[in-house]
């Protein structure tokens, strides 16, 4: 099986890519480069320019000029509305285009790329959706408070106005989506933005940058500064004319932002990781399926390398070995190979070190006591040049082992068995993160009482997606803030309240 990892990216047209800063493309301004490689092969696919501190520093004034001075705060409605539009149509336009340059740059495969919540349609989905919300986002008036404590008659109201400038910093692991997902409502606020897309994943970003400076954007408004958390990430989020990081990845980098951005009083938005439960009744419409959900989530696509994934699933003791079962026989239906042959199913680990990591969690995972069921190791031949790990399931996990704590980011379900809902619940919430859970269950007095108690941003009853509507964030460690439908215009907005005397 040839690897055309090389011919696509030919095809593609793909260019060493540069900053774009106040308008313009440019080179960094110490000249520094960084090798984008493709996990399916660990080939070089292109180099991009790196953000320098002096890079960002630009951007970041570039920002502060276009919200301070600039015309896309002040915009009426209509136009701004207008442009996020355009470039809704330009996404559409150009979609397989971008699904196609999602599988160069972090080896998604190409069906998973073009079809589910990470694509290029989702990604229009979310922008046309805050451009919905242009024309509506609003204040409030309040109803006459009696009596005043000064004694005078005052009307008071709320104006919401753009938070600022924004800083996005995004992961290698759905980077269309999560682009959108960020920039789409601080555009549609009015906010002006600096995004940093992830150094393992940077392809999606400049050609949304292209496609947002053909919507003509005024000048300023929107800037990219690629490169990795250092230099780039730190200069952008230590930056004073940063109002607002916005933030998806891992719990460390998170929690650096929030620390960074104390002295600031930076606004922080962290969506960050989880170690999310499934939770399967013995009395679900089907056991199988809720299996085949939950590993196909682990072992098809990115390869469990999903904030999202359901990586812990608690069945209930009499339907245990029927879904261990079908979850271990959707471990062959798992493909491997080219990411641009529509027939591969599942994605390679993005790099090395992740590589090791997962394989670590593999290898320490019986000697806790799990009990290995499918997979465990890495496929051979060809394959063996990517970082390719095969769908592994564990049986027999309790709650306390590392492998059913930490979050793994690869191909790794892990199955506990639970007599009752007191004892599912008490597991599900037995954990440092809150980001998702699944129920599978006919009972629907059940369904919501589980829903109810489980501590985490998004509970998915016989059914589990993200919506462009809906907020989506976490619990505890899994994040602060959300992202999403009405949540989105909150975290890019202030709240100015008004007071009018009525008096005089
Ligand atoms: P990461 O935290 O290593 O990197 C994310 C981004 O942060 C990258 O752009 C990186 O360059 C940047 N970064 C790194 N150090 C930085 C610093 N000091 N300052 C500023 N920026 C810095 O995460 P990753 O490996 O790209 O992604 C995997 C993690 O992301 C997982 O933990 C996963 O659960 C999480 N994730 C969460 C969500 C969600 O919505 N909750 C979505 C996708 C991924």
């Amino acid at each position: 099986m040839a690897m055309t990892v090389l011919t696509e990216r030919d095809q593609l047209g793909v260019k060493p890519g540069r900053l774009y800063v106040d308008g313009s493309w440019c080179d960094s301004s110490d000249g520094g480069t960084w090798e984008q490689v493709n996990p399916a092969t660990n080939e070089v696919v292109t180099t991009f320019a790196v953000g320098s501190a002096a890079d960002v520093d630009r951007a970041v004034r570039a920002a502060r000029r276009a919200f301070d001075e600039g015309p896309w705060p002040r915009m009426h409605a209509k136009d701004r509305k207008a442009i996020l539009q355009r470039l809704v149509g330009l996404i559409s336009d150009h979609g397989e285009e971008l699904n196609r340059l999602q599988t160069l740059e972090n080896g998604m495969p190409v069906a998973f790329s073009s079809m589910a919540v990470v694509s290029s349609a989702m990604a229009a989905a979310i922008f046309d959706h805050h451009a919905g919300w242009i024309d509506k986002i609003c204040g409030e008036t309040f109803p006459t408070y009696e009596p005043s404590p000064t004694g005078a008659d005052v009307q008071v109201m709320t104006f919401r106005e753009p938070l600022g400038v924004v800083a996005a910093v995004i992961p290698w692991n759905a980077p269309m989506m999560l682009f959108a997902q960020k920039v789409a409502p601080a555009l549609a606020t009015g906010c002006t933005v600096v995004v940093k897309p992830s150094e393992y994943a940077a392809l999606t970003s400049l050609r949304l940058t292209e496609l947002i400076e053909e919507a003509d954007l005024p000048t300023g408004v929107f800037n990219l500064v690629p490169g990795p958390g250092d230099p780039t990430g730190e200069a952008l989020i230590t930056h004073p004319g940063v109002d607002k990081v916005t933030f998806t990845g891992s719990r460390a980098v998170g929690s650096r932002i929030l620390a960074a951005s104390g002295d600031g009083i930076k606004r922080v938005t962290l969506e960050l990781g989880g170690k999310s439960p499934s939770i399967v009744f013995d009395d679900a419409a089907s056991v199988e399926g809720a299996a085949m959900v939950a590993m196909g989530m682990v072992s098809m696509g990115v390869s469990g390398q999903g904030c999202v994934c359901q990586t812990r699933s608690l069945v209930q003791r009499s339907v245990y070995d029927a879904f261990l079962e079908a979850a271990a026989g959707l471990t062959g239906m798992v493909t491997f190979g080219d990411p641009f042959d529509p027939a591969t199913t599942s994605g390679a680990i993005i790099n090395r070190r992740q590589l090791e990591r997962v394989m670590g969690f593999i290898e320490r995972a019986p000697s806790e006591g799990a009990r290995l069921v499918a997979g465990g190791d890495r496929p051979g031949g060809e394959l063996a040049q990517g970082n390719f790990v095969n769908p592994t399931l564990f049986a027999d996990v309790d709650n306390s082992m590392s492998v059913a704590r930490d979050e793994v980011f690869g191909p790794v379900l892990v199955a506990m068995p639970f007599e009752d809902e007191d004892e599912a619940i008490r597991i599900a919430n037995d954990t440092q993160y809150g980001l998702g859970a699944g129920v599978y269950t006919t009972n629907i007095a059940r369904a919501f009482r589980v829903a109810r108690a489980v501590r985490a941003g998004t509970v998915g009853i016989n059914e589990y997606t993200l919506m462009p509507n809906a907020p989506f964030g976490g619990y505890k460690t899994s994040g602060l803030g959300r992202e999403g439908g009405w949540g989105s215009i909150e975290a890019f907005t202030e709240t100015k309240s008004v007071i009018v005397g009525l008096s005089g």
